[in-house]
């Protein structure tokens, strides 16, 4: 699933490829990723446009269309996803959803494997955040310590539960969540009111550092440091520290992976 990291790989990769050529045409394969809007409108919303600028918040990518509406295409990539940019058909990845010509000659694919995407026009970034309830980025420079207390004191969810919870801080899936609990040593299921006051500091410290880290490898789970558990998230997976073999736990119906040496779990506050 694409998460922050994903997301923001992605973004810079638009940044380098894609921008500030004149869109000529937009070919919709499969509408069912399209968000309140048709085929025509995404095509009016676009044709004759440009990418003029992109941001992100959470697992959402916004690109400013430019003109007079001054509106953003909105993309989430769903379950999984990306986007190809290319200058020859051949090259076109398979399960494009979306295919945008430029005048230039080259094209950019929206893809989403299991078609759980969403492409949207949006008139105002901040109104969606605020539609869709977001909690702040979890990069977001004002996401400092005294924030990220305010959001989790009181608490009494599991770890992992809040971090996954867009609402309270997005970007953050199931992948990442458990690379910020390991480095952090901190057992998934712990509730948060279970945690010291050291350890909420020190779990804010590890999510910035871990998705910083993140984003610097581009996302290539085979570029992060030898400590990080992402790479062995899988049944015979071992604790890159320990060679424990990884545990699993179900929380929020998703599967956590751990160290059972290193994250033991607190008891409840
Ligand atoms: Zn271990």
């Amino acid at each position: 699933v694409p998460e922050l990291p994903d997301v923001e790989t992605m973004r810079q990769y638009l940044e380098s490829t894609a921008m500030y050529q004149e869109i000529a045409r937009v070919q919709v394969v499969s509408k069912q990723v399209l968000c309140e809007t048709t085929v025509e409108g995404l095509r009016d919303g676009l044709v004759r446009g440009s990418f003029e600028s992109t941001c992100r918040h959470g697992k959402y990518m916004f690109v400013a269309l430019g003109g007079e509406e001054d509106r953003f295409l909105g993309l989430h990539f769903g379950m999984t996803g990306g986007l190809t940019y290319f200058g020859d058909l051949v090259d076109e990845p398979e399960y494009g959803q979306i295919r945008f010509h430029f005048a230039s000659g080259n094209y950019l694919a929206y893809h989403s494997i299991r078609k759980l995407g969403e492409v949207r026009l949006i008139d105002d970034v901040e109104q969606f955040v605020d539609d869709k309830d977001l909690g702040p980025d979890a990069l977001d420079p004002d996401l400092d310590l005294a924030a990220f207390k305010r959001i989790v004191t009181g608490r009494r969810v599991m770890v992992k539960a809040l971090l996954l919870d867009q609402h309270n801080i997005a970007g953050i899936g199931n992948v990442y969540a458990d690379e910020i609990l390991f480095q952090a040593d901190v057992h998934p299921r712990t509730k948060i009111n279970a945690l010291d006051g050291e350890t909420i500091d020190h779990l804010f410290s590890t999510m910035s550092e871990v998705l910083r880290t993140a984003v610097e490898c581009q996302a290539q789970p085979e570029r992060f440091p030898d400590s990080y558990i992402t790479a062995y998230r899988h049944e015979e997976g071992r604790c890159p520290e320990c060679g424990t073999k990884l545990a699993r736990v179900r929380v929020s119906s998703r599967t956590a992976y751990y160290c059972p040496v290193r994250q033991r779990k607190e008891q409840e506050g």
